[in-house]
């Protein structure tokens, strides 16, 4: 508790102790409103759809007799839907958590780019369903080194957001090549709607969204960058991001020359 760490405060160690734990207690009080911000929004997000689930519901209970039956299908249908979107926010939750507090376990595994990029295109093709043209340029290195699962998932996250952020008929290319300095670069640009720069350094807070009810309606979490910022961190990878407003965005993961893997390694 904040209080506890300001008791402490008092121990007459001298000017400079005082002053260091004067600006701990600063930094457990901003960690503390943000963990207090965190839940409020977690709350938030699942009220919504389960006040709508129950909703249905218990309209279903109460008139099952005389709905006809297409509204009982299109009621359970939008409740279903509703039920969806939490367990994407609760998935979310638990990805998020498990990168923030589990151990970096299996860091050391060579993850072969070839067949995961390709995997990573066809999941962008079939969440697009043909709204898109998306391509795969991919020019090496073969291998990174480090956990096959949140690469994945830091990197799928950015291609479902290009999808849901960039309307159809529109073009998303991933590109995977050798950046500058040595190090491996992997590159989603759409043509979509773009972001306004002064939203660009909050994009990776939990739950900051440009546009809530864009991101909502299209199957967002608020939570997908967060969970990319973390997964790429663990692997001393950096997020990129370019975008101008009205024609579309860059994001990128750049990852340093020690986590690429030699082909022999394979
Ligand atoms: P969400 O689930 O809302 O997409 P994210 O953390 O993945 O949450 O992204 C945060 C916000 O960043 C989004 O709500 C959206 O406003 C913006 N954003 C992310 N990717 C793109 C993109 N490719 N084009 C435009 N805006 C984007």
């Amino acid at each position: 508790q904040a209080g506890t760490v300001l008791s402490i405060q008092i121990v007459p160690f001298g000017e400079d102790q005082s002053m260091v734990l004067s600006r701990d207690v600063t930094q457990f009080e901003k960690l503390e409103t943000m963990r207090r911000d965190f839940v409020a929004n977690v709350s938030h997000e699942l009220k919504t759809p389960l006040t709508v689930v129950s909703g249905f519901l218990e309209t279903l209970d109460d008139l099952i007799d005389e709905l006809p039956p297409e509204d009982v299908r299109r009621y359970l249908h939008l409740a279903s839907e509703q039920a969806d979107r939490m367990q994407h926010l609760v998935e979310d939750l638990l990805q998020l958590a498990a990168l923030e507090t589990s151990a970096a376990a299996s860091y050391d595994e060579t993850v072969q780019m070839a067949s995961l990029l390709n995997t990573i295109l066809e999941e962008g093709r079939a969440l697009s369903s043909g709204r898109h043209e998306i391509t795969l340029d991919f020019d090496g290195p073969a291998n990174l080194r480090g956990s096959r699962k949140e690469i994945h998932s830091a990197m799928l996250n950015l291609v479902s957001n290009a999808v849901r952020y960039t309307p159809a008929g529109g073009r998303i290319d991933l590109r995977w090549n050798v950046a500058a300095g040595g190090g491996a670069r992997f590159a989603v640009t759409d043509t979509g709607l773009g972001i306004e720069p002064q939203h660009i350094p909050r994009l990776t807070e939990r739950f900051y969204r440009v546009d809530r009810g864009r991101s909502r309606e299209s199957g967002g979490t608020g939570l997908g960058l967060a969970i990319v910022k973390h997964a790429l961190s663990r692997h001393q990878a950096t997020l990129q991001i370019e975008s101008r407003p009205g024609h579309g965005s860059t994001f990128a993961a750049a990852f340093p020359a020690e986590r690429i893997a030699r082909p022999t390694d394979a």
